[in-house]
């Protein structure tokens, strides 16, 4: 995502409950600025008008109602169709990509920025990004997590789950990798990757 002027970009990724967000609050904590991209996928589905009438070309203008947008609707028709998915993704993704560019903007004296996505991977954004730290923490652990976060049921995690690639595979890709079993502290491990990303010493 670097450009001759852009700070380098990592990509901050784990699966469901991995604890993606709690780590993005160290970093920035520390000072490094966060673009949150789920997040801002559903602020643009609401505000970018271009992504909106996009969005209403291809699952029908009924999708908003009264300049909002129906999320239970779009849910239905893409939660079991991966073709309709997918289409929905290859119309926000871009949308995102373009907003998280005009962010980095903004940032420009920033030592580096942080992007934090849940499927950093499945969607190919990893391949404009500088590095990539995954956060991980066992099935177990993450399952727990988010029905004591969301109160939903293991099923209902397990189905979110299911979407996601295997965290192994993952952690072969990463530049660096964090682990938040609750076993390690975090904050040594976030400092330790900030101290190398300031430093540029970057291929350890
Ligand atoms: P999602 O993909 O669902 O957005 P996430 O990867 O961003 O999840 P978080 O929301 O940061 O994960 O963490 C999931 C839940 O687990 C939160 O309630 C968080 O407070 C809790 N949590 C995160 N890390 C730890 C930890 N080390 N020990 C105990 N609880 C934790």
């Amino acid at each position: 995502m670097s450009n001759s002027k852009m700070p380098l970009t990592v990509g901050l990724t784990g699966n469901i409950g991995s604890g993606k967000t709690t780590v993005s609050r160290l970093f920035a904590c520390l000072g490094v600025p966060v673009y949150y991209a789920d997040d801002a996928g559903k602020r643009l589905m609401r505000e970018d008008e271009e992504l909106k009438a996009a969005v209403q070309a291809r699952f029908g203008a009924a999708i908003y109602k009264e300049g909002e947008l129906d999320r239970a609707a779009l849910a239905a028709i893409v939660f079991n169709d991966a073709a309709e998915l997918k289409a929905l993704e290859a119309l926000v993704h871009p949308a995102v990509f373009k907003d998280s560019i005009a962010w980095g903007q903004r940032h420009l004296d920033a030592p580096y920025l942080l992007r934090e996505a849940a499927l950093t991977f499945e969607s190919g954004s990893y391949k404009l990004l500088d590095k990539v730290i995954v956060v991980t923490a066992s099935e177990a652990e993450r399952v727990r997590r988010v029905i004591s976060r969301d109160g939903v049921t293991a099923e209902q995690v397990r189905a979110r789950m299911d979407k996601q690639w295997k965290e192994e595979k993952k952690m072969e890709m990463a530049d660096f990798v964090i682990n938040n079993e609750g076993t390690e502290l975090l904050i040594p491990q976030v400092l330790e990757i900030h101290h190398k990303m300031i430093k540029g010493d970057l291929d350890s």
